[in-house]
C-alpha cells in the first residue's frame, strides 16, 4: 500500500513534466480516455493517496493505487514492464507515455462536481497537508470505527485522516510505544492525537526525494525502528523485532515486544519465520 508521502511525490515529480501539456493519447480501461485527449491539464495534485489531474474544460483523471497500483513512464519505443491487460491509464505527453498500472480507481469525474466534492470532503483530513487541525481525529476514529477496533486497523482507515500506510502504522506504534492489537477504547484522545501527530510529521519531512526515514540518529544503523526489521533486535531495548499480519485485512505488522507490551488479555503473538511482501 503507498503511503500518503508516496502519491504526493509523485505528483511533485509528474506535474514540472505535465502542466500545460496536451496529452496526444488517453487510453482508460474504463474506455472514455477520448474525453481527455488533446486537453491542456492544469493541476496535478494529491489528496491523501488519489492523484488528481485536472484538465482545461472541466474534468480531471482520478487514480488511486490502492495496494498493488503503480505508475510507469516509458520513451515511445520502450518495452513494458507490465502487460498492457494491466494498464488501468495510458496517457502520452511530451514524447513519454506514463501507464498507471493496477490501478484500485480510475476514473474520469468533473471538476468540483458533485463526485469531486464527496470525495473531498471524506478526504478532508490529509496528514500531510500544512493547514489541518489534528484536534477532531479522536472523535472521527470513534465515530467511523468500533470501540474493540485495534489501533493497527484504525490508523489505515483513510476515512479518520488519510496518508497512514503500512510503514507509518508500525512505525508511529513503536514511537508512542503502543501495542499493535490495543484497542481503540484502550486510548485516550491525546494518546490517539499523538499518533496522528508523529505520523503527520514523518510523512511531511519524507517528501523531500529520497528513501523514507523514520529513525533519525546519526549512525548508519537503519533508517526504520521496526519495519521490516522482525528478528533483529530493537535500538532502544534490545528485544527481538516481532513480525505478523493482524487486523480486518491481516496487515503486514511490525513491533517491539519490549517497548510496546501487549495489552491485559491479549498474548503477543509469536514471531513468524518469514516475512512476506507487505
Ligand atoms: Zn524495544
Amino acid at each position: 500500500m503507498p503511503e500518503g508521502d508516496t502519491v504526493h511525490k509523485l505528483a511533485a515529480a509528474l506535474a514540472p513534466l505535465w502542466v500545460g501539456q496536451a496529452p496526444v493519447r488517453v487510453e482508460l480501461k474504463t474506455g472514455d480516455g477520448a474525453q481527455l485527449c488533446g486537453r491542456r491539464i492544469r493541476s496535478v495534485a494529491a489528496l491523501g493517496k488519489h492523484l488528481f489531474v485536472e484538465f482545461d474544460h472541466g474534468l480531471q483523471l482520478r487514480t488511486h493505487l490502492g495496494l498493488y497500483g503503480s505508475w510507469h513512464r516509458y520513451a515511445l519505443d520502450e518495452v513494458w514492464r507490465k502487460p498492457k491487460r494491466l494498464a488501468s491509464a495510458v496517457l502520452e505527453i511530451g514524447g513519454a507515455v506514463y501507464i498507471c498500472f493496477n490501478a484500485k480507481a480510475c476514473e474520469i469525474i468533473r471538476t468540483d462536481g458533485v463526485r469531486e466534492r464527496a470525495l473531498r470532503t471524506r478526504l478532508s483530513l490529509d496528514l500531510v497537508a500544512l493547514d489541518i487541525d489534528l484536534s477532531a481525529i479522536p472523535r472521527r476514529a470513534r465515530d467511523f470505527v468500533e470501540a474493540d477496533a485495534v489501533i493497527s486497523d484504525v490508523l489505515l482507515d483513510q476515512r479518520i485522516a488519510c496518508g497512514i500506510g503500512n510503514v507509518y502504522k508500525s512505525e508511529v506504534l513503536f514511537l508512542h510505544q503502543v501495542h499493535p492489537l490495543a484497542p481503540l477504547e484502550a486510548l485516550s484522545d491525546a494518546q490517539l492525537l499523538q499518533l496522528y501527530r508523529t505520523a503527520a510529521v514523518l510523512l511531511r519531512r519524507n517528501l523531500a526525494p529520497g528513501p523514507r526515514v523514520t529513525r533519525f540518529e546519526n549512525d548508519a544503523a537503519g533508517r526504520l525502528w521496526v519495519y521490516r526489521r522482525s528478528g533483529l533486535h530493537c535500538f532502544r531495548c534490545g528485544a527481538v523485532i516481532q513480525y505478523r499480519r493482524c487486523g480486518k485485512d491481516w496487515r503486514s505488522t511490525y513491533w517491539c515486544p519490549g517497548c510496546q507490551p501487549a495489552p491485559p488479555g491479549i498474548d503477543s503473538p509469536q514471531p513468524v519465520a518469514a516475512e512476506p511482501t507487505p
